[in-house]
């Protein structure tokens, strides 16, 4: 089995690591990954299917002792999804990567990598809905606890939450739905200080408007169900390893990765593997071998697909996202807008900070005449779709309150943070002027 290594492993260190990389973030879209050789298909190949044929029983053996690269079983490892996960890789500035099913086999994978029974972890509490139930429920019957702290928090309140069988700490760029920036350094220095890593989710921004790992991240993962993809066409996620965590230098908190493994002949994968190799070979091995959430190497093809425009889709996803919540902000409609790019939002200097470029293309709001003002609004659109999904060409929007968050009464909803009179609205790519006309019309009829 090979190790899963991007085309970007053994580059040197961006000189300026916070600046432009090298080749661009946009050449790497379009051509990261995949190189054809003489006469070879100009397009990542989808390869359909399930096994691979070898010579000699021999050589098949070397590859399950991970002895030989080579491909054997799709639920392990696709080439397609490789050429794939490598791009990915080269988008974040990573050292290895993984495809898997969905972005909740992701945040599961990642976690559960060096997480066991007895493990904590400490997470932000503005995460995504599925991230918080597979946190707070699934496996805290796995006997993973997790210890929720606001992104907001103090350092001595972040300090606090780590206990001494604390194995990682998560949070998400921008946080889906509540459009908090975490701030990326203070987190990591804490996991450091604590001698755990630092687990992003870069869903909302991507790598081309943030990348987590220039600012001390240490595994990155997403939804490429959302913009990666970009056009709702199939559910997909990715872990990406930076490479940087010294897994050997706190040997004795990931047993996983720094002791022998007797499903695989006492395979030490922090010494077989390296500090760059590590992590996504253990994640693939056992992970996959055992849970088998592998992406279709037909939804890798439609993620590459996705991923070939996303640094010219991701600035119009901004740009309109900009402007209708500075349209918003304007109506006496509208109670309160929140996008961490509008001057006066409170995550505004963080936004800045991290994403000089500019964020994702959603946009919360609340609307003056509360729960019916909001229901009247949404069934006045157009242009826009009422949809759980989000980050997509096509703006949709979603109304918590009658929907995701439809048993909570109005008490219920304020304890978790929405109010009933909450729009999500996630820009498309439509004209700028289009979406705001079509949201003027819609307020015009509350
Ligand atoms: C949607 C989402 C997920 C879950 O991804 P799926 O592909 O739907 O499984 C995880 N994190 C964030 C930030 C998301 O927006």
């Amino acid at each position: 089995m090979p190790q899963n290594q991007s085309d970007a492993k053994g580059s040197s260190p961006d000189p300026n690591p916070k600046g432009s990389p090298s080749p661009s973030i946009d050449t790497r879209c379009v051509q990261a990954g995949y190189t054809p050789g003489d006469g070879e298909p100009r397009q990542v190949p989808i390869v359909q299917s399930t096994t691979f044929r070898y010579d000699t029983s021999e050589h098949m053996g070397q590859l399950f002792d991970l002895e030989a690269q080579g491909y054997f079983y799709t639920r392990l490892q696709n080439p397609t999804n490789d050429a794939v996960a490598a791009k990915i890789c080269a988008l974040e500035g990573a050292a290895a990567g993984m495809l898997t099913s969905s972005g909740q086999a992701a945040n599961f994978f990642a976690l559960f990598n060096i997480c066991e029974q007895g493990s904590h972890v400490v997470s932000s509490s503005a995460v995504y809905g599925g991230t918080f139930n597979l946190l707070a429920h699934t496996m805290a019957k796995m006997g993973i606890e997790s210890t929720f702290v606001s992104p907001d928090c103090t350092d001595e309140e972040l300090a606090a939450a780590f206990r001494p069988n604390t194995r990682a700490v998560f949070g998400e760029t921008i946080a889906n739905p509540a459009l908090a920036v975490l701030d990326i350094e203070r987190f990591a220095t804490a996991a450091h200080d604590h001698g755990v890593p630092l687990i992003v989710d870069n869903t909302f921004p991507t790598p081309v408007m943030c990348r987590p790992i220039e600012w001390g991240t240490d595994i990155v993962t997403h939804s490429t169900t959302k913009y990666m993809d970009g056009h709702g066409a199939a559910v997909g996620g990715a872990i990406v390893d930076s490479g940087n965590f010294d897994w050997m230098a706190h040997a004795q908190k990931f047993p996983g990765l720094t002791a022998p493994d007797e499903s695989y002949h006492g395979i030490v994968y922090a010494e077989k593997f390296g500090q760059a190799g590590a992590f996504i070979t253990k994640a693939t091995s056992q992970l996959m071998r055992d849970f088998g959430s592998i992406q279709s190497p037909q939804h890798a093809f439609l993620l590459n697909l996705g991923l070939e425009s996303l640094h010219v889709r991701m600035p119009q996803h901004f740009k309109n996202g900009l402007a209708v919540a500075e349209h918003l902000a304007q109506s006496p409609l509208v109670s309160s807008v929140r996008f961490p790019h509008l001057p006066g939002d409170p995550y505004f200097d963080l936004a800045q900070k991290y994403m000089p470029h500019g964020g994702s293309g959603v946009v919360s709001f609340e609307l003056a005449g509360g729960r019916a003002a909001a229901e009247k609004f949404m069934a006045a659109l157009r242009l826009a779709s009422i949809e759980t999904h989000v980050a997509d060409a096509r703006t949709c929007c979603l109304h918590p309150a009658s929907s995701t968050h439809r048993q909570m009464n109005d008490e219920e909803l304020a304890a978790a943070g929405i109010s009933a009179s909450m729009v999500r609205f996630s820009c498309g790519l439509e004209g700028t002027e289009d979406l705001i006309a079509d949201i003027d019309q819609a307020l015009a009829a509350i």
